[in-house]
């Protein structure tokens, strides 16, 4: 089977039996969002929601960020893995972003990895999630899943990610790197993959 093909009867497959909306991080906004995905790095997406649920009522704006002396948002992050690196990013791209987007987060993938401690999965999941469009979030998860599926034979997420733009329009490549993600959590696991309940094993390589 061609990868055109079989990447087609993936995505159907993956969007039939996932739910309508998919998020492994909550939050109100776009930029708090991106502060989640920050502290992520690492780190359990349950630790970073229960870390930014008291964050986020103390520090309410970008420019709170700006403003506040950095101890204090170490203070605020301190429970989560190298926290003195992570408060420092979030600092200096609030500061960033209130100075030279006017508080916004640009939705450009070139302008999100310039900023500090933003890289292309990051960059890619900020711009899925605000236009529900555009993504291709390459975490190893998504890796797993779609090395499985022969859908590459990578290990490098940008090959991975320029690979599948090729294979996906635009407006289905958010919904596939979520479906794909969710798939790889809760069916093909990194050890002991669920392959009794594979709804994809006529896909599968391994
Ligand atoms: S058959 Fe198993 S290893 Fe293959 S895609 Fe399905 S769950 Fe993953």
């Amino acid at each position: 089977m061609k990868k055109q093909e079989k990447i087609n009867a993936v995505y159907t497959l993956l969007d039939e039996n996932s739910p309508e909306v998919i998020e492994f991080l909550k939050a109100p906004t776009i930029w708090q969002l991106l502060i989640c995905i920050i502290l992520s790095s690492q780190t359990t997406d349950k630790q970073v929601m229960k870390v930014s649920e008291h964050l986020f009522k103390r520090f309410t704006s970008l420019s709170d960020f700006m403003n506040s002396p950095l101890d204090d948002i170490k203070d605020e992050i301190k429970s989560i893995g190298f926290y003195n690196a992570k408060a420092k990013n979030i600092k200096e791209t609030a500061r960033i972003l209130c100075t030279e987007f006017n508080g916004e987060v640009p939705l450009d993938i070139d302008t999100l990895t310039a900023l500090p401690g933003v890289g292309r999965k990051t960059a890619n999941c900020i711009i899925g999630h605000a236009k529900g469009e555009d993504a291709v979030i390459v975490d190893t998860h998504f890796k797993r899943v779609i090395n499985r599926l022969g859908l590459t034979k990578s290990s490098d997420p940008q090959k991975i990610e320029m690979e599948i733009r090729k294979l996906l329009p635009p407006q289905k490549t958010f919904r596939f790197s979520m479906t794909a993600n969710l798939f790889g959590r809760e069916i093909c696991h990194a050890r002991g993959a669920e392959c009794e309940k594979c709804y994809l094993r006529e896909f599968c390589t391994v």
